[in-house]
């Protein structure tokens, strides 16, 4: 049992982000604001966390780091969440929306969410030394958009207008592609020919809201071809899925990530509709309030898939705090995806004898 935490005291705070404590309730104050019926405890999910993608982006810009020195460069966020955004800048990276804020032959990253053709011609044109960090997984859907559209079939892409990543796979094929972004576009998207469709989607996408898109769809579209195998990613589904057993039982959900994180974001709203009472997101542990603890029993917890583990260790000793001190983390399915780096950053660190060149795999700290 940890001690309780008195009413002035500092809370833990995440790396990275500059915070001035804020005078907290006491576990007391809200014991006695709120009973709570039965035992206070925590419902850890797993997995939850870095993916394979991430974890390769990230590593990817600090072995460049190492080989090139700073500046390093990277266009857009390189994974979307303030903590490794923000540890990355103090160690010299410079993010940038676009490619004509970087100086020329820079060394210069793209994101793990994937880029454009004409992002890639444009780097080519300023001499930009580029190192590609896009997810595997995203390529993988990339490859399937320009695949079809050479086949001359219209491409239904499934996903966030806005986001990057929809961004550079629509990019791949813009004449043959139209972006589809929820169940209420499905009812009134208008094609070319209905009987020479496919629909493909982001990789981070809530599984069950795609299914109910795909279905409405398909009501209008039977001859709606599916793509070749599914393109929400292993680790947003499983997530998703840890997030699904343990739901029903609790009575607060905390989920680890940022707001621009589309797998964070979906996992809040999936959490509710599988039964939470109650969802918050979060970047860091002081953003979580202590009011939400009144009258609860169960609190759940999870991360994003670009959330460092000691973001979700920070919320737990809180927790803790607060008495909720008992910790059960419910697995519901194992991980072992390992992506080797950009290619671009093998041969340099072959180059330097870098006996970790082959590293990108999980990582949870
Ligand atoms: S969430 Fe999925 S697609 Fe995105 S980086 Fe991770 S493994 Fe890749």
């Amino acid at each position: 049992m940890s001690t309780p935490t008195t009413a002035s005291a500092p809370v833990s705070v995440g790396l990275g982000m500059p915070h001035v404590p804020r005078v907290r309730r006491s576990r007391e104050e809200i014991e006695a604001a709120a009973p709570v019926a039965g035992n206070k405890r925590v419902l850890l999910a797993a997995p939850r966390g870095y993916c394979a993608g991430v974890d390769r982006a990230v590593i990817a810009v600090e072995k460049a780091l190492e080989v090139h020195g700073a500046p390093v460069y990277v266009r857009k966020e390189i994974v979307h969440n303030r903590h490794v955004v923000d540890s990355l800048s103090e160690r010299g990276v410079v993010f940038v929306s676009e490619l004509d804020e970087v100086p020329e032959g820079a060394v210069t990253v793209f994101s793990a969410h994937g880029v454009s053709p004409a992002v890639v011609a444009d780097a080519a044109q300023r001499n930009l030394q580029t190192i590609d960090a896009t997810c595997p997984l995203v390529t993988k859907v990339h490859r399937e958009a320009v695949r079809f559209a050479k086949q001359d079939k219209q491409i239904l892409l499934i996903g966030h207008e806005g986001h990057e990543e929809v961004e550079g796979t629509y990019g791949e094929a813009p004449e043959h592609t139209i972006v589809v972004n929820d169940v209420e576009e499905a009812r009134t998207v208008q094609v070319e020919d209905p009987d020479n469709l496919i629909w493909l989607s982001q990789t981070t996408l809530s599984v069950d809201e795609t299914l109910e898109i795909v279905s409405v769809l398909r009501e209008r579209f039977p001859n709606l071809q599916d793509p070749p195998s599914d393109d929400i990613c292993y680790a947003t589904s499983n997530r998703q899925a840890a997030v699904k057993v343990i739901s029903p039982e609790v009575d607060l959900m905390i989920v680890v990530g940022s707001a621009n994180s589309s797998n964070s974001v979906r996992l809040k709203e999936v959490s509710l509709e599988y039964g939470a009472a109650r969802a918050e997101r979060v970047d860091f542990a002081h953003q979580v309030d202590e009011s939400w603890f009144e009258g609860v029993a169960t609190v759940g917890l999870t991360s994003g898939a670009s959330v460092p583990e000691v973001l979700v260790q920070d919320v737990l000793a809180l927790l803790a705090d607060y008495g909720y001190a008992d910790v059960d983390e419910v697995v519901t399915a194992e991980e072992d995806i390992m992506f080797s780096l950009p290619k671009e950053l093998r041969a340099e660190l072959k180059r330097i004898g870098d006996e970790d060149r082959n590293l990108g795999g999980r990582r949870r700290d």
